[in-house]
């Protein structure tokens, strides 16, 4: 199985590249913001959880996304691989990562981490939110939400890369120049 972590601070294009990755190597996608927004859209108990620290910029505790992610993982049928956009986002979700991969009898092929500068970032939220209708995608959560990265997400970081499995694609320039410095490094582990 081709299993990666699509990594990086918000705004930094994992949900765009994710896509184009789905749509050429053929994996299945899990983002956990998406899940949490399709719970909070159904008004379900986990919805009004995590809606009040999605709206504050705040991570949803790691005990409630590791179980939504043991729920996805157990109800998975055989897929080619894997992308996780959005997860692990805390040292301690990549640890328990770690061991429910084991537990499904697979591995992790790669962390491609998108490097994006700061005020590119902010810039492409405001953009977003003209459209996106995401209550997070204003100044006030988008600061918040990187402050977040930089305490409690980068971290995970130095995790992959003691466990030599870190990759960094530049993730400034065109989404075309993006994706092909992913497609350069996922055609590697395909040849492996
Ligand atoms: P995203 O769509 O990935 O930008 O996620 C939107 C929001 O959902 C984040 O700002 C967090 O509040 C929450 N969220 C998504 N994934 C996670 C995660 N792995 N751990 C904790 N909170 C998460």
């Amino acid at each position: 199985m081709l299993n990666v972590v699509i990594f990086g601070p918000p705004g930094s294009g994992k949900g765009t590249q994710s896509q184009k990755i789905i749509e050429k190597y053929g994996l299945t996608h899990i983002s956990t913001g998406d899940l949490l927004r399709r719970e909070i859209h159904t008004n379900t108990h986990l919805g009004v959880i995590a809606k009040s620290y999605i709206d504050r910029g705040e991570l949803v505790p790691d005990e409630t996304i590791i179980e939504m992610l043991d729920h996805f993982m157990d109800n998975l049928p055989k897929v080619k691989g894997i992308i996780f956009d959005g997860f692990p986002r805390t040292v301690i979700q990549a640890e328990a990562f770690q061991k429910m991969l084991k537990n499904n009898n697979t591995s992790l092929s790669v962390m491609l981490n998108l490097e994006v500068d700061r005020q590119e970032l902010i810039d492409r939220l405001l953009l977003r939110g003209e459209t996106s209708g995401r209550s997070d995608d204003n100044l006030e959560t988008i600061t918040k939400r990187l402050e977040v990265y930089e305490n409690r997400t980068s971290p995970v970081i130095s995790f992959y890369k003691e466990v030599k499995l870190y990759q960094a694609i530049k993730g400034m320039g065109s989404v075309d120049e993006i994706f092909q410095g992913i497609c350069t490094v996922l055609d590697k582990h395909l040849e492996q």
